[in-house]
C-alpha cells in the first residue's frame, strides 16, 4: 500500500478546512442532498463528500456507509486532493497504492473509487466529492461530467458560506458567525464541564482617528488590528471576530479568568507593538478597551448574563480611562 503524500502547504489547506468550519457535528442538509444525487445520477452505492483534516478522513456527508471517518493514511480521498481534477481507480485489487488496502481486502470492500478535488474559495484543496462501488467500474463521460458540476455546485455552496460568515473588510468571523458560535460553545462546554472566557474590545477614540486621518485609513487601521487579532487567537485556537464597527468579540473555549487575562495582555501587547500613530488620542497611538467575562462552567448561569457580563465589563474598563481590561467573572 502507498500511503498518501501531504501537501507542500499542508498547514494553509488544514487552515482553509477549519475557516470553514465543516467538521462541526451540526446537520448539513446541502451538503446531504448533493452526495445523495451524486449517488443516485452515477448509480453507485456509496457517494461521500470527505474533509481532509488532520490525520483523518472526515465524511461530512456520506450515503451508503455507516462510518463517519476513516484513517488519513488508508483514505483514497487523501490521495485525490493531490490531484488538479478527478481521480479514478477503477480496480483498486489491481493497483498496487491500494490493493492491500484493508479497506479493499476487507469490509467495507472498496474497489471502484472515482473523486473531484473540492476547494476551499481561495482554492485550497480541502477534500473530495467521490463515489465507491463493490466492483470494478468505468465512467462514462457523462458521468464525469456530472461529478465536475456536482463539485462546482459544492463549491459555490462553500462560497456563499464564506460570503456570510467572513466580514468582507476584515476578513474576521462576522456578527451572524458570532452569534451562532457563542451558542454553539455556551452549550458545547456546558455539556463538557468547561470553563469559557468572551472578550468584548473597542477601539479607543476612533471616530477621532477617522475625523483625523480618514476613513480610508480607518478602514486600513481596522485591518491591521483583525489581522493581529486573528493571528495571536490562532496561536491558543481561540477565535476572534468582527461584532460590529471598530468592535470586535473573542471566544476562550476551555479557558477560565487566568488564562483569559494572559491572552487579553498578550493581544494588548501585540496592538502596541504595531504602534500605529492616533496624534488625537491621549497615548498618541491607536488602543483598544477590553472587557472580560469568564466562567467556570456555564452550568448554572445563563448565556444572557454572560453576554451582560462582557458588556459591563467593556464599559467599566472604558470609565476606567480606556487602553486597559476589566474582568468580570460570573
Ligand atoms: P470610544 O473610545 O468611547 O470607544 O470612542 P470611539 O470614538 O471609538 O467610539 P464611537 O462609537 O463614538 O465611534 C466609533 C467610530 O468607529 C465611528 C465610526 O467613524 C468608526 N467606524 C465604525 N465602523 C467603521 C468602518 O467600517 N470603517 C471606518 N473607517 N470607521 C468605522
Ligand atoms: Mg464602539
Ligand atoms: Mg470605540
Amino acid at each position: 500500500m502507498q500511503c498518501p503524500a501531504m501537501p507542500n502547504d499542508e498547514k494553509e489547506r488544514q487552515a482553509a478546512v477549519d475557516q470553514l468550519h465543516l467538521t462541526d457535528v451540526d446537520i448539513e442538509v446541502a451538503f446531504d442532498r448533493l452526495a445523495k444525487l451524486l449517488a443516485m445520477l452515477l448509480e453507485m452505492p456509496i457517494s461521500v463528500f470527505t474533509v481532509i483534516d488532520g490525520d483523518r478522513a472526515f465524511f461530512r456527508s456520506v450515503i451508503g456507509l455507516s462510518l463517519r471517518e476513516s484513517p488519513r493514511q488508508l483514505s483514497f480521498c487523501a490521495h485525490c486532493i493531490l490531484q488538479h481534477d478527478l481521480f479514478i481507480v477503477e480496480d483498486a485489487r489491481l493497483d498496487p497504492r491500494f490493493r492491500d488496502n484493508p479497506n479493499v481486502t476487507g469490509l467495507p470492500n472498496l474497489v471502484f473509487y472515482a473523486g473531484t478535488p473540492v476547494h476551499a474559495p481561495n482554492g485550497q484543496p480541502i477534500g473530495t466529492l467521490c463515489v465507491f462501488d463493490h466492483r470494478p467500474r468505468a465512467l462514462t463521460r457523462t458521468m464525469e461530467n456530472t461529478m465536475v458540476t456536482l463539485t462546482a455546485i459544492l463549491e459555490d455552496e462553500l462560497r456563499m458560506r464564506v460570503l456570510s460568515t467572513v466580514d468582507y473588510l476584515t476578513g474576521l468571523f462576522n456578527r451572524r458567525q458570532y452569534d451562532d458560535a457563542i451558542g454553539r460553545e455556551w452549550n458545547r462546554t456546558r455539556r463538557m464541564g468547561l470553563p469559557l472566557s468572551l472578550f468584548s474590545i473597542d477601539i479607543d477614540h476612533f471616530k477621532a482617528f477617522n475625523d483625523h486621518y480618514g476613513h480610508l485609513a480607518g478602514d486600513a487601521c481596522l485591518r491591521t488590528i483583525s489581522h493581529a487579532l486573528q493571528k495571536e487567537c490562532a496561536r491558543s485556537g481561540d477565535q476572534a471576530f468582527r461584532v460590529g464597527g471598530e468592535e470586535f468579540a473573542v471566544i476562550l473555549p476551555g479557558t477560565g479568568l487566568p488564562g483569559a487575562r494572559i491572552l487579553a495582555t498578550r493581544l494588548k501587547q501585540a496592538l502596541h507593538r504595531l504602534a500605529i500613530p492616533h496624534e488625537r488620542a491621549p497615548k498618541q497611538e491607536v488602543t483598544f478597551s477590553i472587557g472580560i467575562a469568564a466562567v467556570t462552567s456555564p452550568a448554572g448561569h445563563q448565556l444572557v448574563e454572560f453576554l451582560q457580563a462582557a458588556d459591563d465589563a467593556l464599559y467599566g474598563a472604558k470609565k476606567q480611562g480606556r487602553d486597559c481590561m476589566v474582568a468580570k467573572p460570573l
